[in-house]
Order: C-alpha cells, then sequence, then structure tokens
C-alpha cells in the first residue's frame, strides 16, 4: 500500500453531499429516461431517497465515512422500486469500507465497490448486458481495482472508474433490458440509456469529484 492510497479525511461527507445534489439536481432527466424505457417511477424514487438523506443528516449529524454513507444507504431502503432496496444494500456494502472514524482507503473503497456489485446482482440476478445498473458499476469496478493494482492516485483511480461507468451507461442505450419493468417494454427501449445505469455512473462520479474537488458533468444524460 502506497501513501496515494488515501482519500481525504471528509470524503465522506464530501461524496454523500455531493451525491445528494447531483442525484437530486439529475431526478428530472432520469426520470425522463424511465418514462421512455421503464415505468415511469425512477425520478421519483430519487427524489424521495434524496428528501430521506437530507432527514437522515438531519437528524443522526453524520461525523464519519461510514455515518455519512448509512445515511444515504437508510434513505434508499425506505424508497420502492426496484431500484431502492438495490441502491439501498449497494450503499450499506459501501457504508462497510471503513472500518472506525476514518475515511475508507482507496483499495478498501474499490473492494466495498466490488461487494456492493455482488450484492446487486445476488439479489437482483442482472448480468452485465441485462440493461441495468449492473452494466455501468461492473466496468466501474474492474476499472478501479485496475488502477489501484497498478498503484494510481486516488483522484485519477476514481477518474478512470468514473469514465468507465459513464462510457457502459451511454453504451445502454444499445441494448434491450432483461431485467426490471424496462424489459416489458423490449424493443421501445432502444435508443435510451437506462436510469439506473446512468445514476449508477454518476455515484462513482460523486466519489471522483470528492477525492478531486471537481464536478460532475451530468448533460450527457439528457
Ligand atoms: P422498476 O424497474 O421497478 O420500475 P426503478 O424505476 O426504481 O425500478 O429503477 C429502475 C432501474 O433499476 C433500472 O434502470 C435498472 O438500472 C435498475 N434495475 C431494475 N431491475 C434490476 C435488477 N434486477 N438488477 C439490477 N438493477 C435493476
Ligand atoms: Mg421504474
Amino acid at each position: 500500500m502506497t501513501i496515494n492510497d488515501t482519500l481525504p479525511d471528509d470524503f465522506g461527507r464530501s461524496f454523500i453531499r455531493g451525491l445528494r445534489d447531483i442525484l437530486g439536481g439529475a431526478a428530472e432527466p432520469l426520470g425522463d429516461l424511465d418514462r421512455r424505457a421503464g415505468d415511469g417511477d425512477f425520478g421519483t424514487n430519487v427524489r424521495t431517497a434524496m428528501k430521506l438523506a437530507d432527514r437522515n443528516i438531519e437528524d443522526s449529524e453524520p461525523s464519519s465515512y461510514r455515518e455519512w454513507v448509512t445515511a444515504m444507504y437508510m434513505a434508499w431502503l425506505g424508497v420502492g422500486g426496484t431500484s431502492g432496496p438495490l441502491f439501498g444494500m449497494f450503499f450499506r456494502d459501501l457504508a462497510k469500507a471503513a472500518d472506525g472514524e476514518d475515511a475508507p482507503t482507496l483499495a478498501q473503497f474499490a473492494d466495498a465497490l466490488g461487494a456492493g456489485q455482488a450484492t446487486v446482482q445476488k439479489y437482483g440476478e442482472a448480468k452485465v448486458g441485462d440493461k441495468t445498473m449492473v452494466d455501468a458499476l461492473d466496468p466501474a469496478v474492474t476499472a478501479l481495482r485496475g488502477a489501484v493494482d497498478s498503484g494510481k492516485d486516488a483522484s485519477s483511480a476514481l477518474a478512470e472508474a468514473e469514465q468507465a461507468a459513464v462510457e457502459a451507461a451511454r453504451t445502454t442505450a444499445e441494448t434491450v433490458a432483461r431485467r426490471g419493468r424496462a424489459s416489458y417494454v423490449g424493443d421501445v427501449a432502444k435508443g435510451v440509456i437506462d436510469p439506473g445505469a446512468a445514476a449508477m455512473a454518476l455515484v462513482i462520479g460523486a466519489a471522483r469529484a470528492a477525492a478531486d474537488g471537481g464536478d460532475v458533468d451530468t448533460a450527457w444524460i439528457g
């Protein structure tokens, strides 16, 4: 492990606060995607989750990485749809990245992201290519693990993961869903990015932004 493996002390706070703003701000276009390719409830689910996250943050006054991410996972577990429980269990795995009060190392974060992917696939039973959030998560985990193994610093490692996730999310427009309610509409979903994959790419982007202090581009979502 190298010195470059560290994430900022306030990583949890910046990650979750940033994600709350990014997802909240993209709820409309994300909802539009689900209206075109699914049953249209994803925008409402995102809005509800972010409202619950705000309330959890206010009530619990998180002070550690684990507490910040817990506020986010509890919020998603209070939301319906398929995405609510899946994002809930995903963020619960992310929360476990750090032991104690400190922010996780980059390697711990990468492992937790991999654990989150395994959980999503265990319960959702989606494979890569089924046009779900897994399509964005899988290449992000692979890119992040590769970057960690080659000793990249946190900012560039997470930037590589974000780029892989965004690229893969955009590519979901070329596929037909085999999971979730979007699978009921078949070919109608062609040409439409999967909203859950787009949201997952924003999650990785928020983690990158928490490491390098930059912004997250959401213009590609529509
Ligand atoms: P629903 O599909 O029940 O309407 P939402 O609209 O809340 O659920 O969320 C839709 C997103 O959830 C999809 O864009 C997809 O990324 C994700 N999703 C749906 N089913 C699954 C699954 N079985 N595994 C992983 N992700 C899924
Ligand atoms: Mg839906």
